[in-house]
């Protein structure tokens, strides 16, 4: 069997792929095709022949499959439907129903078509790529795997919320988390890091992105995670709150006459670091910081604080902590949000060195000193790496 697949992540208004070759951990092509549904539509993709940008309109994800494909063919690497194991999907929500990858046929779009209730921003796009791969696609198998899965291992007191049970049940409305491509990749890779099978390792990983979530990870399986029932829950991210009080919504629909709508779009799109600094990108916040900007400052401080409540709150479920991981833009390129986040902790054994620490990190390293307690690492995510593998053992165990 071929060990080479295309993985798709598909947005509202974006496609990000890559082709890559599993075996060797190789990325063959990667792209992204953005501004779908607009006028003009702009096209990155990066294969053999270098970096290659086009601006043409993609009226919607068929067109923008259809896209791609040219783009393979024209610039590299050529590959016929034969050469490819799979297609992996990514997909946002599969609520409690997918604990983990699915090769998709009709049922399982139908049920992530269902799930869009629980992700009405995630799911119905990434449906909109799948239908399309398949049709571009209709002899390789295709195969979903869901943000949500890795935390299906939460337990009952860690995903229930204290709200009415009747309720709960009939909207299910409990915690689901979201980056859990990631946080497995990472834990993971954590382990391996350490030279310890993964089932004797407890972890804390921080995906410090534009969205940002933890995740307690005891012997491999996900026991605590940030994100909720949305990825509004948790950590302070580039525009969403994280943890507020609920009654922010009612106090403020009945003082301020806010709408359902105007409070999605003030919370998910006008929060954290934008709402409190003006900009979502950490690298301005700091710019204002370095200018002595003290509104900017105190963001930073909130950004730091709610980290470091989740890491005490997370230490206190796992017992031990062997390893803290930091991954995804900020936690890779950071290094005051990391040593600011940890600092005060040396009681818990979670020391960082500063010069180890200093700097943007492109490759894994270990950022604690030697001889600590708790080895604080950085490792850069690999999301679709992830999807590729968990693709291809989908299709080897299927025998498809
Ligand atoms: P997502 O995948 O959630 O969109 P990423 O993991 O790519 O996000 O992270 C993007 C964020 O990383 C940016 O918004 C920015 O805040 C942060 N970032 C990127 N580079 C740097 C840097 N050199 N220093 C600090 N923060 C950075």
């Amino acid at each position: 069997m071929s060990s080479k697949v295309l993985v798709i992540n598909s947005g509202s208004s974006s496609i990000k792929y890559q082709l890559l070759d599993v075996e060797t951990g190789e990325a063959l092509a990667t792209g992204l095709l953005e501004r779908i549904g607009q006028p003009v539509g702009a096209i990155k993709h990066q294969g053999p022949a270098g970096t290659t940008t086009l601006e043409q309109p993609i009226p919607d994800h068929e067109a923008g499959i259809a896209t791609i494909l040219a783009l393979f063919a024209a610039h590299g690497p050529q590959f016929e439907a034969a050469d490819l194991a799979a297609v992996g999907h990514r997909v946002v929500q599969g609520g409690d129903r997918f604990p983990g990858p699915v090769l998709v046929d009709d049922a399982v779009e139908t049920a992530i078509d269902e799930l869009s209730t629980l992700a009405p921003l995630h799911n119905p796009p990434n449906l909109d790529g799948i239908r399309a791969a398949r049709h571009a696609f209709p002899t390789v198998p295709h195969v979903a795997v869901f943000d949500t899965s890795f935390h299906t291992t939460l337990p009952p007191a860690a995903y229930t919320y204290a709200i009415d049970r009747t309720i709960a049940k009939t909207y299910a409305i409990r915690r689901y988390g979201a980056h859990g491509t990631s946080h497995r990749y990472v834990a993971r890779r954590t382990a391996e890091l350490l030279g310890k099978d993964p089932a004797d390792v407890n972890v804390i990983v921080l995906h410090l992105g534009n969205g940002a979530s933890a995740t307690a990870v005891r012997g491999g399986r996900s026991v605590e995670t940030s994100m909720g029932l949305t990825p509004l829950e948790g950590l302070v991210m580039g525009t969403r709150s994280g943890d507020i009080d609920p009654a922010v919504v009612f106090h403020l629909q009945r003082v301020a006459g806010m709408t359902t709508d105007e409070l999605d779009d003030l919370l998910n799109r006008r929060s954290g670091m934008l709402g409190l600094s003006g900009s979502s990108d950490m690298r301005d916040v700091h710019d204002a910081v370095a200018a002595g900007d003290e509104v900017a400052r105190t963001a930073l401080e909130v950004y730091f604080h709610r980290i470091k409540s989740y890491v005490g709150s997370y230490y206190a479920h796992l017992g031990r902590v062997d390893a803290i991981t930091f991954t995804a833009g900020i936690g890779e390129n950071d290094d005051i949000v990391r040593i600011n986040s940890l600092a005060g902790l040396e009681r818990l054994g979670i020391r960082v060195d500063a010069e180890r620490n200093a700097g943007r990190k492109k490759s894994e390293c270990v950022i604690s000193p030697d001889g600590a307690e708790v080895t604080v690492f950085v490792i850069p995510t690999n999301e679709e790496l992830e999807i590729a593998r968990e693709a291809l053992d989908v299709v080897a165990a299927s025998g498809v």
